[in-house]
């Protein structure tokens, strides 16, 4: 009966989205009460050098333990934190904990000036009147250069065009931060504010190295954006590298940085310690 059916399907989907909106109610709950209890850690992936395959830095990515429930990803609770205010909370912990981390693996070893961290920054801090005087001060605490900060920022940023937003971008200018464009190519930005926004790096994100080597319109596609953003006087981050193939192409194809699976996963501070020495030693 297909009325009858009908309600069925309504009562399945009144059902779903009941599950739905109480997993989102008890993840918000959870997430005040560890951002209060600073239990999300960041961990810690690097990012290589094509041409020598030597760590020039680390991403810092924010990790959830859950004490019953273990690991929650990111991918489900990032946007709860974003709909729920707590982002900017979020990414203030996860910034403070990796300037701390860098300036202690610094002090270890002095040779290590030059490394850096990229830090995700949600589009919302930005139109935070405070949020530049935040990241200056955290660096102060942390007797942080700002030279050695890459703040990772998604394409829709370049759409908020606003003075608050001109503001910051000059303020983080001014010390020596730098914006990486995160995921590029899967944001909905106009390509014509790019020029003057002043990133001085694209991520390409993972999705179209995926498939540089199955589908040759995907690889053209990565070859022009890797040609574009060089001539624009940017350098270029691969996202999601997999294959030593991969690898191989992108160093042909003269993209600078590498991140990915293919090195190493987002660890905690301890190992990506580890992984630094030995790639620094051999
Ligand atoms: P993202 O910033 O683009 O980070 C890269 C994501 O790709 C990470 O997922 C990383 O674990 C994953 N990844 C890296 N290499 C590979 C690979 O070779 N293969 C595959 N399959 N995946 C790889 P993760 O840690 O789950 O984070 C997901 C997203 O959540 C991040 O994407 C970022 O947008 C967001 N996020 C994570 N931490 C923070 C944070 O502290 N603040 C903000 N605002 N967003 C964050
Ligand atoms: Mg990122
Ligand atoms: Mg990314
Ligand atoms: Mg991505």
């Amino acid at each position: 009966h297909a009325k009858e059916s009908g309600l069925g399907q309504l009562k399945c989907f009144e059902d779903g989205m009941r599950e739905r909106v109480l997993r989102q109610s008890w993840l918000e709950n959870e997430l005040r009460l560890a951002l209060q209890e600073e239990a999300i850690m960041a961990y810690y992936q690097p990012i290589v050098d094509t041409r020598t395959g030597q760590v020039r830095g680390f991403e810092a990515l924010a990790r959830w333990k859950h004490p019953e429930r273990g690991f929650i990803s990111p991918a489900e609770f990032i946007p709860v934190a974003e709909d729920a205010g707590l982002i900017v909370d979020l990414d203030r912990l996860i910034l403070k904990q990796a300037c701390q981390q860098l300036k202690l693996w610094k002090a270890e070893h002095p040779h290590l000036q030059d490394l850096y961290l990229n830090v995700n920054m949600s589009s919302v801090q930005f139109s935070r009147p405070e949020f530049a005087a935040v990241v200056q001060s955290t660096l102060q605490e942390t007797q942080s250069e700002g030279i050695h900060l890459h703040l990772e920022i998604t394409e829709s940023l370049m759409l908020q065009r606003t003075q608050m937003v001109a503001e910051h971008l000059q303020a983080l200018h001014d010390l020596g931060v730098k914006l990486h464009i995160d995921d590029f190519g899967t944001g909905y930005s106009s390509l014509g504010y790019l020029p003057r926004f002043g990133a001085s790096a694209l991520k390409i994100d993972r999705s179209f190295i995926r498939d540089i080597l199955k589908a040759p319109q995907q690889a053209e596609l990565v070859r022009t954006i890797i040609t574009m953003a060089h001539n624009l006087g940017m350098t270029v981050v691969a996202e999601g590298v997999e294959t030593i193939e991969q690898q191989q192409w992108l160093l042909q194809e003269g993209c600078d940085y590498l991140q990915g699976f293919l090195f190493s996963p987002p660890v905690e501070h301890s190992k990506a310690r580890s992984f630094l020495i030995e790639t620094l030693e051999v």
